[in-house]
């Protein structure tokens, strides 16, 4: 093939094709996106097969999916710091409209990705949503048919690699030993990278991501292991956890780890039609006094947002369920049940500020569950304040089941859940200024390929009336 000048950059050809790991876009905002890639022609070793060198990586942006002509180019560098990952933070694009790129490096081209910016007003919006994938525990089906879709974004709430040692008889194999270390947690995020469908549906749209616990370690909070991990050695699996997250995610440079903190919680605009925010639940809160959630600087920047108040809905994307669940076992304390106190502070903040139209779109808990979210869950008479929209896992806990009989029978102990399914999928939605419209995709197993997708369940939420209603 022919290099420009700066081929002098790129070289030397190596043998070995270096996009295993596929491309990524991602956070689009009317005028920009970030575009990702990493170089590892042999993601299976430490340092990915290339020298602790840096590599200058090609990407070049295009109004068609021809790929001839770029409208924009420039150059970004796979550092080896950061395991040979590039991040390209695109500016002065045009609003709304889609963009295919590529990247250029050692000699190879990487595949098309398509991309597309966020309208500065649009008239609607549609996305989907994806969590907790466990390689192990199946194929990543959903993703073959969440491709099909014609989306503005994907939204991944967390759980995006499971940090934990192999099982015998799964589907897939995880590695046998579990992530600690930044090597550990890189080999962990190429596997589950190195899967076409999630390759796929990476390449299709931008994604905007977060994390939850499994992109470090079951059930912690902030700097305290929800495990039996040294407490005192868990600064140093975080920070390893959360630099893995960001070699591999279309992150713009505003979610650069540092020693003291990976800021990932953000805001995306939709004009008057919605802001979206995504949250970080997981590295501010207490572990002892359960007071706060989010953090007082996350909370703070939060609040201020949903004041501004200028949009029809107020997207808030995040990990944790945050509606009652009484499984008749106690309350589980990872969960916004376990803070009681920071969720009736959000709760009563969306009550005095009259916010317009809160929806909750939640991960986590490997079941479809819709809720409405009351102002007082121990009073089920109370109002109704939010919409909170749970999807389950893409993988995680295997096959499912259309109904759980432990979770059935105390369905009539919460008269505020509105639908309950445990089967594996995504959910899919359609924003209008009148109304959302949220599809809850099921499969009807993940244990071999190729299973068909359904729509389990469609709810519509109407703009000023809280509460979710079977469409
Ligand atoms: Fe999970
Ligand atoms: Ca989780």
């Amino acid at each position: 093939m022919v290099l420009s000048r700066r081929s002098i950059l790129l070289a030397p050809v190596l043998a070995k094709y270096p996009f295993r790991l596929g491309v990524a876009s991602g956070d689009p905002w009317p005028d920009s996106v970030v575009l990702w890639t990493r170089l590892a022609p042999a993601w299976e070793e430490p340092g990915g097969g290339l020298p602790k060198r840096d590599i200058a990586v090609k990407w070049e942006l295009y109004a068609d999916d021809a790929g001839r002509k770029p409208v924009r180019n420039g150059l970004a560098y796979a550092e080896a710091a950061r395991a040979h990952s590039a991040h390209a933070e695109v500016f002065g694009l045009e609003a709304g409209r889609d963009y295919w790129y590529r990247f250029t490096a050692l000699g190879h081209q990487s595949p098309l990705g398509h991309t597309r910016t966020a309208a500065k007003n649009p008239s609607q919006l549609r996305f989907a949503y994806a969590s907790c994938q466990k390689y192990e525990d199946g194929f990543f089906t959903a993703y073959e048919h969440m491709a099909k879709d014609d989306l503005d974004l994907v939204l991944f709430l967390g759980d995006y690699i499971y940090e934990g040692v192999g099982k015998p008889d799964h589907p897939r194999q995880h590695p046998s030993h579990e992530a600690v270390t930044l090597d550990q947690y890189r080999y962990r995020y190429s596997l589950y990278k190195s899967d076409p469908l999630l390759q796929t549906a990476h390449a299709r749209f931008p994604w905007s991501v977060i994390w939850d616990d499994h992109e470090v370690g079951n059930d912690y909070a902030n700097l305290t292991p929800g495990d039996q991990f040294p407490a005192a050695e868990f600064a140093a699996r975080r920070w390893a956890g959360y630099q893995a997250f960001y070699e591999h995610m279309p992150l713009r440079k505003a979610s650069l780890p540092t020693r003291q903190e990976t800021r990932i919680y953000r805001r995306l605009s939709f004009g008057q039609l919605a802001n979206l925010y995504l949250l970080d639940t997981r590295q501010y809160r207490d572990a002892e006094t359960k007071r706060q959630m989010l953090g007082i600087a996350q909370r703070d920047w939060f609040f201020a947002g949903l004041k501004e108040d200028q949009t029809r809905w107020n997207l808030i994307a995040q990990q944790i369920p945050y509606s009652k669940i009484d499984k008749g076992t106690g309350v589980i304390p990872d969960k916004w049940d376990g803070y009681p106190e920071a969720r009736r502070e959000l709760t009563e903040f969306i009550v005095a500020s009259r916010l317009s139209n809160a929806v909750i779109l939640t991960g986590d808990n490997h079941s479809h569950w819709v809720f409405d979210v009351k102002r007082d869950f121990a009073d089920p008479g109370s109002a109704t304040v939010a919409t909170e929209f749970l999807g389950t896992s893409i993988t995680s806990t295997g096959d499912g089941l259309d109904q759980r009989a432990d979770y059935a029978k105390r369905l009539p102990f919460n008269p505020h859940v509105k639908y309950f399914n445990s089967r594996r999928g995504y959910v899919r939605c359609r924003l209008t200024a009148e109304r959302l419209e949220t599809d809850m995709i099921t499969m009807p197993y993940v244990s071999r390929p190729g299973a068909p997708a359904s729509v389990g369940a469609r709810f519509v939420v109407e703009a000023g009336r809280p509460g979710a209603v079977r469409g």
